[in-house]
C-alpha cells in the first residue's frame, strides 16, 4: 500500500516544491527504462534466467523461511443484485500442516468491522451477516468479534488432516471503507471472504488496522463463480477475467495470498500486451489521463522487474485507477488517480507483486519487509528517493515494530522511508546492476516463502560479508 499520512497543507507545499523536478526525472527514467524493457523483450517473452553469480554469492547460505502451519484453498460463489447487495458462499478447505492438533479454525472477516455498530470503523451503509456455517453439512457454532471469526471444532483436526467448512453470508460495501469500498457503481471487494489465519505456534491473528495491512495469509488456490446484474464487469486476481461485462462466469487462480475482486460499472479498459502478460488498466472517462500514465508505467516496469527481479507469474495484470487508496493484491492493484503521483503509485504497487505477492511476510508484525523492499525497488527503478526523504521523521521509530507500536505518523517513516534510505546507504558503493542483483538474489531464494526480520538480516549479513550487526543497530530491533 502507499502510506499517505500528512496534512493537506504539507502535502500541497511538498507537491508544488517537487512536482517539476519529479516529473522531469520520472519522464527521463520512463524513457530510459522503456528502452531497457524493450531490449528485454526481443524474443517476445518475459524471460528470466537464474543468475549464475547469485549461487556463488550464496554458497554456504541456506534460507530458513518460516513455515506457516495452515493451508487453505477456496471455492467461492458471489452473487450481486440490482441493489448492490451481495450474497456469498465460501467453501474453504483447511489443511493442518502444523505439528499441533487444532481445536478451532480462525479467520479474518474484515467486512464485519465496518458493519459492527460498536466498532470504530462502523459505517452505516455497510452490512455483513453470516447466514450459516457448516462442516460436513451440519451447522456449527461460531463466534464473531470485529474481524475475527472463530469456529470451534467438535473433534480435533490432527496434523496433515483437512476439512471443508462452508460459510454462507451476505454483505453490502460501504462508500468509505479504505480498500473495501464502493465508488459510484463500482465495488472494490478487498478481503471480502473469510480468510484463514496463519498458524505459527498457535493461530496468528491480530486486530484490524485501518491504515495498514493487518492480515496475514498463506498461499492458496482460488475458484470463483459469480452472478452479476447486466452492465457490470468482474475484474479480479484471476488469470482469466473477462474483458467485457458479463452476467455470470467462473475464474480461478492458484498459489496466491488472497483473491481481490472488483465489480465495475462505467469504467473502460486500456490494454497492452507485454510478452505473455495482458496489462489492463481500468478507469472512468474523467481519469483517462492518469490511466494512460499507469498503463505506460506498468508496461515499462513490469518487463523490467521480470527481467531484473524475477518473472511476473500471472497472465493478466490489472490496474484500477480511481479514488480508492493505492493497494496491492495478487495480479491486480488499485492506484489512486486523483493527484500527480500516478506513476509513483503504479510502480510501487507493481513492485509489491514480488515483495508481498511472492515473497511473504507478516505485515502486522514486520511490514517493513514488504513495504521497505517495495519502496526501495520503486526508488531504485525511478532513480528517485524523494518519497523517503520527505517522510522520514527526525527521530524515526525502529522499522520492525508491529503496527500496534507505531503511530499514524510513523508508518510512512519507519516502514517505508527508513528501510529505503538504509538500503540506499548500503548499496551506494555498488553499481546499478549490482543493486538489482541483490534484489534478484533475495527474491530467488525466498520466492513463495515467508521471511522474518531475523532471516532478512542473516541474508544481508551473508551477502555483504558483515561481521556484526552494526549496520542494523539504529533501525531494526534485533534480539
Ligand atoms: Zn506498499
Amino acid at each position: 500500500m502507499y502510506a499517505r499520512k500528512f496534512s493537506k497543507k504539507v502535502m500541497l507545499l511538498a507537491a508544488i516544491a517537487t512536482l517539476i523536478v519529479v516529473a522531469g526525472i520520472l519522464w527521463l527514467n520512463t524513457q530510459k527504462n522503456t528502452t531497457t524493457a524493450l531490449t528485454a523483450l526481443t524474443s517476445g517473452q518475459l524471460e528470466f534466467e537464474s543468475d549464475p553469480t547469485s549461487s556463488a554469492i550464496l554458497s554456504g547460505f541456506t534460507a530458513k523461511s518460516v513455515v506457516n502451519g495452515s493451508k487453505a484453498n477456496y471455492d467461492l460463489v458471489l452473487k450481486m443484485n440490482e441493489k448492490s447487495e451481495f450474497t456469498a458462499k465460501a467453501k474453504v478447505t483447511a489443511t493442518n500442516v502444523s505439528k499441533d492438533s487444532w481445536d478451532k479454525l480462525v479467520f479474518y472477516v474484515i467486512p464485519n468491522v465496518f458493519a459492527e455498530p460498536n466498532n470504530k470503523m462502523f459505517r452505516d451503509d455497510a452490512k455483513f451477516a453470516i447466514q450459516a456455517i457448516k462442516i460436513a453439512d451440519k451447522q456449527v457454532k461460531y463466534t464473531m468479534q470485529d474481524d475475527t471469526l472463530t469456529v470451534p471444532l467438535q473433534s480435533k483436526l490432527s496434523p496433515q488432516e483437512n476439512l471443508t467448512i462452508e460459510i454462507s453470508y451476505s454483505f453490502q460495501v460501504p462508500r468509505d471503507g479504505r480498500r473495501y469500498m464502493r465508488i459510484e457503481d463500482s465495488h472494490y471487494l478487498a478481503q471480502w471472504y473469510p480468510m484463514l489465519a496463519t498458524y505459527m505456534n498457535g493461530w496468528n491473528k491480530n486486530p484490524y488496522n485501518y491504515n495498514n495491512e493487518s492480515y496475514h495469509t498463506g498461499f492458496g488456490d482460488y475458484k470463483l463463480q459469480y452472478e452479476l446484474p447486466a452492465g457490470y464487469t468482474l475484474v479480479s486476481s484471476a488469470n482469466n477475467d473477462p474483458k467485457e461485462a458479463t452476467t455470470s462466469g467462473q475464474v480461478e487462480i492458484k498459489n496466491v495470498k488472497e483473491m481481490f475482486v472488483a465489480v465495475l460499472k462505467d469504467m473502460k479498459v486500456m490494454t497492452r500486451k507485454v510478452g505473455d502478460v495482458d496489462i489492463r488498466v481500468w478507469s472512468r472517462d474523467k481519469d483517462k489521463i492518469p490511466a494512460a500514465t499507469a498503463l505506460d508505467t506498468a508496461a515499462a516496469a513490469l518487463p523490467f522487474f521480470s527481467k531484473n527481479i524475477g518473472p511476473y507469474p500471472y497472465k493478466q495484470y490489472d490496474v484500477l485507477v480511481d479514488g480508492v487508496v493505492s493497494m496491492e493484491y495478487p495480479g491486480i492493484d488499485t492506484v489512486y488517480g486523483k493527484d500527480q503521483f500516478t506513476s509513483l503509485y503504479t510502480t510501487h504497487e507493481l513492485a509489491h507483486q514480488w515483495f508481498y505477492g511472492m515473497v511473504s511476510n507478516d505485515p502486522f508484525k514486520e511490514s517493513w519487509l514488504d513495504e521497505g523492499f517495495t519502496q526501495y525497488t520503486t526508488s531504485l527503478y525511478l532513480r528517485n528517493y524523494e518519497y523517503a526523504n520527505r517522510y522520514i521523521l527526525p527521530e524515526p521509530k525502529l522499522s520492525n515494530l508491529p503496527l500496534s507500536e507505531l503511530g499514524d505518523m510513523d508508518y510512512a517513516s519507519s516502514l517505508y522511508a527508513l528501510p529505503t534510505l538504509k538500503f540506499k546507504e548500503l548499496f551506494e558503493p555498488l553499481g546499478i546492476e549490482d543493486r538489482w542483483k541483490f534484489l534478484r538474489t533475495y527474491f530467488e531464494i525466498y520466492r513463495y516463502k515467508q521471511v522474518t526480520t531475523e532471516e532478512a538480516v542473516r541474508f544481508i549479513k551473508h551477502y555483504f560479508k558483515m561481521q556484526d550487526d552494526t549496520f542494523f543497530k539504529d533501525w531494526l530491533k534485533l534480539d
